[in-house]
């Protein structure tokens, strides 16, 4: 059986194609019980960028998702948001978070100060810089995301590799600090399969970072980051096994931004048989 997936997108965000009722279809016919829709959430100014619905749209959006519930009964069908973390933004995502009865937010930092640092548009922006100095601020952003509470999940945790432009230097002094973060406010690391259809061709976030995750007993979920129906528990298989390679026997859900822990075990690791001496 495969995880639930709590990170897929819907038009409302101008990049994405199909209804909320065609992702819930597709899980239907993958066989997921639960999805959760996860868009780019309003700014507290709109036309802050051109990638994420408007204020006024919230409701269209979460009337689309209650469409989907109706028409798609046999998936258990969970709304949230995927919020930007920027710092001086709190108070708005704190009135976001009042707004409807999420079952969760996820916090992912795309933005360091005006750059969007997972924009194909931006990427000479990123042959100006050390990598390095990159990944540094962009996890001292994700320490503070998964430290303000504000966030049930943390999305794609090390998004800036998906260029494939990574630093040479080890990361694990940069990811220490964002897992002990996450691990004393209670914030899950989603699995997101995004990154195997991208430069990188890894899943967010790397093996490293989550054996890390691991060792502070940081909860996980699973997100394909569908921009497209057909993306809807992409390569779950493969990031089930990175799970269980990585020493997790089981994931969280959400509701109403309550963890449960009554997610799916993961079916133990097959042992990897050594070469006889
Ligand atoms: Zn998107
Ligand atoms: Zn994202």
């Amino acid at each position: 059986m495969l995880p639930p997936d709590y990170h897929m997108h819907t038009p409302l965000c101008r990049h994405a194609v199909g209804e909320p009722v065609d992702y819930a279809r597709r899980a239907r016919e993958v066989g997921i019980r639960e999805i959760g829709f996860s868009d780019h959430s309003p700014m507290a100014r709109d036309n802050f960028d051109n990638w994420r619905m408007q204020d006024r749209q919230l409701t269209d959006y979460i009337a689309r998702v209650e469409h989907a519930r109706r028409e798609v009964p046999e998936v258990n069908i969970l709304i949230g948001l995927e919020v930007d973390y920027i710092p001086g933004h709190e108070e708005w995502i704190q009135q976001l978070s009042e707004r409807h009865s999420w079952d969760y937010f996820i916090g992912s930092v795309h933005y360091i100060s005006d750059w969007a640092i997972d924009d194909p548009q931006t990427i000479p922006r990123w042959r100006e810089h050390d990598p390095y100095d990159v990944w540094q601020r962009y996890f001292k952003l994700l320490t503070e995301a998964a430290a303000s509470g504000l966030f049930n999940i943390i999305g794609h945790a090390d998004l800036p590799k998906k260029f494939d432009i990574r630093p040479q230097q080890d990361c694990a002094s940069l990811y220490a600090p964002f897992l002990d973060a996450a691990a004393s406010s209670g914030t899950a690391v989603e699995l997101n399969t995004a990154g195997l259809r991208k430069d990188c061709r890894e899943i967010y976030p790397n093996p490293q970072l989550l054996a890390m995750a691991r060792d502070r007993s940081v909860p996980i979920t699973f997100g394909s980051d569908a921009h497209d129906p057909r993306e809807v528990g992409a390569d779950f298989s493969e990031a089930v096994e990175l799970a269980q390679r990585s020493g997790y026997r089981s994931s969280v859900r959400f509701e109403q931004r309550q963890r449960l822990d009554d997610a799916i075990s993961l079916p133990r690791a097959k042992e990897v048989s050594s070469p006889a001496k």
